[in-house]
């Protein structure tokens, strides 16, 4: 998978907001304000390392707005994190969370660096680090941050460690995706996978699919390709082919995820924070390049890895009729516009993959309260949760005649917008009095 150029990477995603606007109830001012995120920090985090010297770290948070609640959103390592990035990550957060009409805004942040090239010692000091740095910025009624991209639940809990004796107060509210005994929630690790799992259930009965025979590809198997590959799998969908950062493979008659699984984590066995193994390593199949993937003749594509991947240059060659966006923002404008013209269903990234933050919700929710939901519960309200804001904005697709994913900008822009006029707008403001 080649990373992403991010230059572009908030503008064009602020550029989706003008093609929704007409459809939303929101007034232009307050649609203007969207276009600037409200708080921008930019850290450096010094780190000894085993051998001695010291390294220092790039790290930012960007809160992009808090008109609904609290910012909510990932924290990424990576060596493509750059501001832009950043930016356009804590955009599609305040519109995730007005997607599923969690009391939240959007936020993100993320380190530039390569983490599996640090020794467990190594994160853990950049992680207490970056937490120094960053600890006036956050806390459980401000900005509350979460696993993304190389993050996992065992460096929240460093987080929320870090942060709590900064504190002298334990605040397991201030980071979520936590490990279960320090404050998670249960449900929590496979969340965005099962999210977006739900709404391919719902996909399935508007469009009459018959599941054994849909054939799926998925691009990207950490958290969340891996987690709805084996919910999709176990439901008899045909798994024809995955990939990882290294490279994919295909199978014409499907794979079994539940050993594709085990074989990619056994590799990894030495690496209990990371996996770096490749699926290409040890099962009989056909390899193909993550480009290949992309362009295989199947129903489903599930691009869940990295931005920018469906772009100007291979639109045209996607064969899936559905495309489900586990990831953060895989399809560009430009191929948008090429896939919705030929009638492709594009379930967008904002609404695909909020099961992850929405069980973060759930989590921030316990851990102010002290009272802990069952695995049942969280799955329960989930798929609840899931449903209803899917067929929500199903219904306003075809109500309005446009594109799920224009539906969903429109449908948390609406959200957004009334909340920003419940303080009032220049039409109330400039009104007469008497
Ligand atoms: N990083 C995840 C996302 O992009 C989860 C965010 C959260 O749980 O706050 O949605």
């Amino acid at each position: 998978m080649n990373a992403p150029s991010s230059l572009d990477l908030f503008e064009g995603a602020i550029a989706r907001l003008d093609k929704a606007f007409q459809f939303a109830d929101i007034d232009a001012e307050a649609l203007e304000r969207l276009k600037h995120p409200k708080q921008i920090l930019q850290v450096s985090v010094p780190v000894r390392m085993d051998d001695g010297s010291l390294r220092i770290f790039t790290g930012y948070r960007v809160r992009h707005d808090d008109t609904r609640g609290p910012t909510k959103g990932g924290l990424r390592y990576a060596p493509s994190v750059d501001i832009s990035e950043v930016k356009a990550l804590a955009f599609w957060m305040t519109f995730k969370c007005a997607v599923m009409n969690l009391p939240y805004g959007g936020a993100k942040g993320g380190i530039c660096v390569n983490a599996k090239e640090l020794s467990r010692l190594e994160l853990e000091r950049l992680s207490r680090g970056f937490i120094e740095q960053v600890a006036d910025f956050i806390g459980p009624e401000t900005d509350i941050p979460a696993p993304d991209m190389y993050t996992n639940a065992m460096i929240m809990g460093w987080m929320m460690d870090a942060y709590s004796k900064i504190r002298r107060q334990r605040t397991p509210a201030v980071i979520t995706g936590k490990p279960i005994p320090l404050g998670g929630s249960q449900g929590r690790e496979d969340a965005t996978g099962r999210g977006a799992y739900h709404c391919m259930h719902e996909v399935a009965k508007r469009r009459d699919l018959v599941i054994r025979k849909t054939r799926v590809a998925i691009q990207g198997f950490g958290n969340a390709g891996q987690h709805i590959a084996q919910l999709l799998h176990a439901d008899g969908y045909k798994i024809v082919g995955v990939s990882d950062s290294r490279g994919g493979i295909y199978k014409e008659d499907g794979f079994d995820i539940p050993s594709l699984i085990q074989i990619k984590n056994e590799s990894n066995r030495l690496q209990a924070v990371y996996c770096t193994g490749s699926v290409c390593e040890a099962i009989e199949a056909e390899a193909i390049t993550n480009e290949e993937l992309l362009e295989l003749d199947v129903d489903v594509l599930i691009p869940a890895a990295l931005e920018n991947q469906i772009t100007i240059d291979n639109a045209d060659r996607i064969k899936a009729s559905v495309i489900l966006e586990v990831a953060n923002g895989p399809t560009t404008n430009e191929a948008d516009e090429i896939l919705n013209k030929k009638g492709k269903l594009i379930v967008p990234d904002i609404l695909a993959n909020a099961g992850g933050v929405t069980v973060s919700y759930f989590e921030w929710v316990q851990n102010q309260q002290g009272f802990y939901w069952s695995l049942e519960e969280v799955q329960k309200r989930l798929g609840e949760m899931m449903k209803r804001e899917f067929n929500h904005i199903y219904e306003c697709m075809i109500e309005m005649n446009i594109d799920m994913r224009t539906a969903a900008y429109a449908v948390a822009l609406s959200r957004i917008g009334e909340a920003i006029a419940s303080l009032g707008t220049a039409h109330y403001f400039s009104e007469n009095d008497s």
